[in-house]
């Protein structure tokens, strides 16, 4: 269980992106990641405003990175920051890829093969697209990102088992809030000490969630597919991710997935 570091206080407003604000702090070995209620889709085509959104997966997205660190798999997670929709944690430089598991495939897999919907991977299906808004963040090959210099063979094949050992834990994670997690998006980064680490957000706007009741969306398909009640789907999967850590504190008398 992390606790809110002490003495770490943000200072300034280092950077404003499409849904998250980074803040510098007193110490230069951490920063406070906000989450905010801006939500965009389409590379920043489609933008609007979901009150309470920030908190939400802030809410859910430390409440799975303290899982991931319970689970030996390497974090910049460091703890609460200084308002209910930030985190504290270590500096680290991104690597600049977006790491896609699949447990099922939808989104732009189905578009790009023309495959069925829900088509179930036999495990985890790991891919990789290249970080970057003016390229529209291309889908790119193992050997193209070794040839850039952005892993090494050996990093690329770590980041792999990493992606892999993420993908059940956050899967039985949401399963624990009567969700199925379909697919989502992980970054890494290094820490100064060379270190890869999961870091930014595992959230409703990273990950597909279907309520494994009714298979009714409870990420940002919502926004994306103009299927309305976003809001009330990032308050309702806040509101069971808090059940679990409340669940959890009454039966084990601490609480195993909540900062
Ligand atoms: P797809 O490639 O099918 O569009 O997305 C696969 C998964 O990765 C989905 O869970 C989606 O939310 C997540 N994902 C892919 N790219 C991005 C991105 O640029 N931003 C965010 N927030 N999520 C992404």
């Amino acid at each position: 269980m992390k606790v809110k570091p002490v003495g770490i206080e943000r200072t300034e407003l280092l950077h404003k992106g499409k849904a998250n604000n980074v803040w510098a702090t007193n110490d230069p070995r951490f920063l406070e990641l906000e989450a905010s209620d801006r939500i965009s889709a389409g590379n920043g085509a489609k933008t609007d405003v979901i009150a309470g959104k920030g908190e939400a997966n802030n809410l859910i997205s430390m409440a799975i990175f303290s899982q991931l660190e319970e689970k030996g798999i390497p974090t910049h997670y460091v703890g609460p920051g200084s308002n209910a929709a930030s985190k504290i944690v270590l500096k680290a430089e991104p690597i600049l890829l977006e790491v896609i598991g699949r447990f099922k495939a939808t989104g732009s897999y189905v578009k790009r093969y023309e495959c069925e919907n829900m088509l179930e991977f036999d495990g985890v299906y790991v891919e990789y697209t290249y970080k970057s808004d003016n390229a529209g963040d291309p889908v790119i090959p193992n050997d193209a990102i070794v040839a850039l210099g952005i892993l090494t063979k050996r990093e690329l094949g770590y980041i792999e088992y990493l992606t892999e050992q993420v993908a059940l834990t956050i899967r039985d994670f949401f399963a624990e809030c009567d969700g199925e997690l379909i697919d989502f998006k992980i970054e890494f980064g290094r820490l100064p000490n060379g270190q890869i680490v999961v870091i930014d957000e595992i959230s409703p706007d990273t990950c597909r969630i279907l309520d494994a009741k009714t298979g009714m969306s409870l990420d940002k398909d919502r926004f994306r597919k103009d299927m309305g009640d976003v809001a009330e789907a990032y308050q309702e999967m806040a509101k069971r991710v808090a059940g679990l850590a409340e669940d959890e504190k009454s039966s084990t008398g601490g609480c195993a997935f909540m900062a």
